[in-house]
C-alpha cells in the first residue's frame, strides 16, 4: 500500500515511510491511496480468530509490502501479549440493544495502549533496517503520555521527552509516567500549563537547529499506524455480533477524531456498519460540524473526562478528504482558512458524506454522572468518565432498537477514581498488577517554562540521527 497526503503536496510514501514520518511533509495528513476491501466470505472466514490472528488479517493489506505476513504477527504477538485479557478487547453486554468494548486491558489503562504498544515495535523495526535514531517529543495531559512511554521503554534507536504541566496531571498519571526506569525515557514537569507544554513542542517541531540534527517525531494520533491497528477492534465486536451477516452500530467518545475514524476505516474495508456516534462532551466542536457543517474552535471547558476537552481534531482532515473527493489541493485551501481563523465551513459533499455513516451526540456533566450511575446500578458495571459519555450517547442517539450499539470503554475506572467515586460512590481500586503504583520511585527533571531551557536539555540527552 501506498500513501497520499490529504493536502496533495507531499511525496507519496509506503508504510514504513508514514509511520516514521508522522505528519506530511505540507502539514496534511498520510491517508491509503486506496482502502482495501474485504467480501462478506472474507469476513465471515475471520469468526473465532484470536485477537492477534485477526489483527494480521486486518492490516496485513496496510503494511505489504513495508512489512511480511511473518514479522507483522511476531509485532503483533509481542504487543497483544502486554494486556492482562486473554481477548485483548473483551465485549460485555448492557442489556438487550447496548454493549460494551473494553479497551482497557493495557499496561497504561486506556485504550491508547492498543495503537502504542505496536507503534513502538514499529518503530524500533523500521530504525534498525535503516540504522537511524528517533527522537519523540511530546506534550501531554495524562493518557497519551503514560502510553507512549510505555510502549517505547527501553527500545533501540528511541529517546522519548514527555513533557507535562507540573501538579496539573491527576497522580495516577503522573506515576504510570515517572516511575518508568529506563534510559531513554525523559519525563520533564514544566512550570505552566498543557497549552504551554504543547507550544514549546510544536516550538522545537518548528526549529531548524533542532531538526538539523534530530530525527524528531510525534506520537499523537496524527500517526496512521495508530489508526490502523485501532481498526482490528471494531472487526473483533462485529464478529462476535454477528458481523457480516448483521450491522452493528458504534458509539465512541472523541477527542482528536482518531478513534472514531478508526470505525470509518473498517466500514470502508467492508465491515457492515449501521452509524458511527461521535460523543463529545461539552467541548462540542465535532457535534456543531457533524450536525450544522459549521466547524469553529471555541476556548476549551476542563470537564472530567479531560481527555476528550479539545477544540480542534486533527483527524477530522482525515474524514473531509475521503467524503469530499481526494482533492488534495481542495483540502489544503480549507485548511488554510480553517488555520487562519479558526473556522469554517463543511462543502455539501462533506457534510453529505459524514452524515451517511455518522451521527453525533454531545453529552454534559449530569448526563455522563447519570450514565455512569445507571451502568452501576442496573449492571454492576463501573465505568470511566469518557466511557459514560459514549454510553450516554449510545442510548440516546435513536438507533434501531434490533441494531446491536456498541460503547467503546476508552478508560479503565481507577485512572479517573475521583470522578467516579462522585457519580457512583464506588472508589474504583487499581487492577492488582499495577498495585504498587505508588510505592514504586519516581523520575522526572523539573524545568521552567521556558523554550531555551527545554530545548537544551532535549540537545543534551538525545542521539543525532538525519
Ligand atoms: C484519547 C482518549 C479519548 C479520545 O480519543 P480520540 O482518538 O482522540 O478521539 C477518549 N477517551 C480516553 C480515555 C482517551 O484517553
Amino acid at each position: 500500500m501506498d500513501y497520499i497526503s490529504t493536502r496533495g503536496s507531499a511525496p507519496a510514501l509506503d508504510f514504513a515511510g508514514v509511520t516514521l514520518a508522522g505528519l506530511a511533509s505540507d502539514g496534511g495528513l498520510y491517508v491509503p491511496r486506496e482502502w482495501p476491501r474485504f467480501s462478506a466470505d472474507d469476513i465471515a472466514a475471520m469468526r473465532g480468530l484470536t485477537y492477534v490472528e485477526l489483527a494480521v488479517k486486518v492490516m496485513l493489506p496496510f503494511v505489504t509490502p513495508s512489512l511480511s505476513e511473518d514479522e507483522l504477527r511476531g509485532l503483533c504477538t509481542a504487543a497483544y501479549g502486554r494486556f492482562a485479557h486473554e481477548a485483548v478487547t473483551p465485549l460485555k453486554q448492557f442489556d438487550q440493544q447496548h454493549w460494551l468494548l473494553e479497551l482497557f486491558h493495557g499496561p497504561t489503562l486506556a485504550f491508547k495502549d492498543v495503537a502504542l504498544q505496536l507503534l513502538g515495535r514499529l518503530f524500533e523495526h523500521f530504525l534498525s533496517k535503516s540504522d537511524a535514531h528517533l527522537t519523540i517529543v511530546g506534550a501531554t495531559s495524562g493518557d497519551t503520555g503514560s502510553a507512549a512511554i510505555d510502549a517505547v521503554a527501553g527500545r533501540e534507536r528511541v529517546d522519548i521527552f514527555m513533557l507535562h504541566p507540573n501538579g496539573r496531571v491527576s497522580d495516577v498519571q503522573r506515576r504510570q509516567m515517572t516511575t518508568v526506569r529506563a534510559p531513554n525515557v525523559h519525563n520533564i514537569a514544566i512550570d505552566g500549563t498543557f497549552d504551554d507544554a504543547q507550544a514549546m513542542v510544536k516550538r522545537m517541531f518548528n526549529d531548524a537547529a533542532m531538526t538539523d540534527r534530530f530525527r524528531i517525531t510525534a506520537v499523537n494520533s496524527i500517526n496512521w499506524a495508530r489508526l490502523m491497528a485501532q481498526v482490528v477492534y471494531y472487526f473483533a465486536a462485529a464478529l462476535q455480533l454477528g458481523a457480516p451477516d448483521r450491522k452493528v452500530a458504534f458509539s465512541v467518545p472523541t477527542g482528536n477524531f482518531g478513534d472514531v475514524f478508526a470505525g470509518y476505516v473498517a466500514a470502508q474495508m467492508g465491515l457492515p456498519v449501521e452509524k458511527l456516534i461521535v460523543a463529545t462532551n461539552v467541548n462540542d466542536i465535532l457535534h456543531r460540524a457533524l450536525s450544522t457543517g459549521d466547524y469553529s474552535a471555541g476556548t476549551v471547558t476542563p470537564t472530567a473526562a479531560p481527555s476528550m476537552d479539545i477544540q480542534v481534531s486533527s483527524n477530522f482532515e482525515r474524514l473531509l478528504f475521503d467524503v469530499g473527493g481526494r482533492d488534495g489541493a481542495a483540502m489544503a485551501e480549507q485548511m488554510r482558512g480553517f488555520e487562519s481563523t479558526k473556522a469554517m465551513q463543511l462543502t455539501n459533499a462533506q457534510r453529505e458524506g459524514a452524515a451517511a455513516l455518522f451521527t453525533s451526540v454531545r453529552c454534559d456533566g449530569d448526563e455522563m454522572n447519570r450514565a455512569m450511575a445507571w451502568a452501576n446500578e442496573h449492571c454492576g458495571e463501573v465505568i470511566d468518565p469518557h466511557t459514560a459519555i459514549g454510553l450516554h450517547a449510545a442510548r440516546v442517539a435513536g438507533i434501531d432498537p434490533a441494531v446491536p450499539v456498541v460503547t467503546l470503554a476508552t478508560a479503565h475506572p481507577a485512572k479517573f477514581r475521583d470522578a467516579v467515586e462522585r457519580a457512583t460512590g464506588q472508589r474504583p481500586p487499581l487492577p492488582a498488577r499495577m498495585g504498587d503504583l505508588f510505592e514504586r520511585a519516581e523520575s522526572y527533571v523539573q524545568l521552567p517554562g521556558e523554550y531555551e531551557a527545554i530545548a537544551a536539555f532535549v540537545e543534551s540527552h538525545a542521539t543525532e540521527s538525519r
